[in-house]
């Protein structure tokens, strides 16, 4: 089975009740890009990329267009087997991990419709059909977010993420307080994500004045050297996020013991090939992780769903998903929805979603 044709879509998506605030940047629509793969034998697939504005990584919308039009040409007759399209891809465009995304997604929705299965058994297999979520809550007043907290505790929420930064310390320690005030009795776990946007000296502050609270700190800091520098400092797990570009870095990261865990983005490290060593590198570490992105429609969410099916339970920390954002599916079936804070894994092969292809009008390339 080859590919006879590829086919790139954009589409917006609009923030729901926006704007979403992390602490570089407010968003208040995401251009997403997809990706069609067509084979020889008529089998379709989808992938995606959808960077959450142009400043919370290296990337962003039009950059993976551009990619994806590099990338495109060479992967017309090749067989559709996603470790070799990644090494075609690598040999044709050096980095732009979230653009090839896209088409390794792609690749194995295709692979997985075509052998009947769902994309979780071509990873290895579902270990369960529904999954945790958590809630981000964006930057906001600390009264606004306690509130928040408290509404998703009550929507069945295992965790819930506090994001923090772009502002005085002062504030991020007394949301953190007032959140932790609101949902201590119920279980609900905690993580404090700064997006790159604290100094180190916010971090050891916030983990100084916060000791009696358990949380872990998701990328306090801008660079792998800050979180080195606060590591023996302080008294709460660190999880790298936006640090972890590759798997390479990952595993750098892990066998230094440099984190407790990560925070990981399907796209960021380059599609489900790699997230699937990712996930193997943090069992045999013992490090508990996300599969996440930073933002997208149906099929970034079920990728991100299959995927962390695949992953050995007790280190899965829960899938974000950016759909209680969206305001419209684009998928003619239900699509992936977050329920009582909870995912089920679509049960149809490949991703288990038809996208409606006639939402994102003609494609902006065709090859
Ligand atoms: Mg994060």
């Amino acid at each position: 089975m080859k590919i006879k044709s590829v086919e790139i879509f954009r589409h917006d998506l609009p923030v729901k009740n926006g704007p979403y605030t992390m602490a570089n940047a407010q968003v208040w629509a995401l251009e997403s890009t997809l990706v069609k793969l067509v084979a020889d034998n008529g089998k379709v697939g989808w992938g995606e990329t959808c960077p959450v504005g142009p400043t919370y990584a290296e990337a962003h919308a039009r950059g993976a267009q551009a990619a994806l039009r590099q990338l495109a040409p060479a992967l017309i007759g090749k067989e559709i087997q996603p470790l070799t399209i990644n090494r075609l891809m690598h040999g044709q465009l050096n980095g732009h991990n979230y653009a090839k995304a896209a088409v390794d997604i792609a690749a194995h929705d295709l692979l997985a419709r075509h052998y009947d299965i769902r994309v979780a058994d071509l990873l290895g297999g579902a270990t369960r059909e529904r999954l945790p979520s958590y809630y981000a809550t964006g930057v906001g007043a600390p009264d606004d977010i306690a509130r928040l907290a408290a509404q998703k505790r009550d929507e069945g929420y295992p965790r819930l993420q506090i994001k923090v930064g772009g502002r005085p310390v002062e504030l991020d320690i007394e949301t953190i307080r007032k959140v932790w005030e609101t949902v201590s009795a119920s279980g609900m776990r905690l993580a404090i994500d700064g997006n790159r946007g604290w100094t180190t000296r916010d971090a050891l502050r916030v983990s100084r004045e916060c000791q009696d609270i358990p949380f872990v700190m998701e990328q306090p800091c801008n660079r792998i050297e800050d979180l080195e520098k606060i590591r023996p400092q302080v008294s709460h797990g660190i999880y790298m996020d936006e640090s972890g570009v590759d798997l390479a870095t990952a595993i750098q990261a892990a066998g230094r013991g440099l984190v407790d865990g990560f925070g990981m983005k399907v796209t960021r490290i380059g599609g489900l090939q790699q997230m699937a060593a990712f996930r193997d590198v943090c069992e045999a570490f013992n490090l508990p992780h996300t599969c996440d992105d930073s933002w997208g429609g149906d099929i970034i969410a079920a990728a991100c769903t299959h995927l962390a099916a695949t992953v050995k339970p007790s280190l899965l920390e829960g899938v974000w998903l950016a759909e209680p954002m969206i305001e419209t599916p684009y998928t003619i079936n239900e699509g992936v929805k977050i329920r009582e804070g909870h995912i089920r894994l679509p049960q149809g092969a490949g991703l288990g979603i038809e996208v409606n292809e006639a939402l994102f009008g003609a494609p902006i390339a065709s090859f």
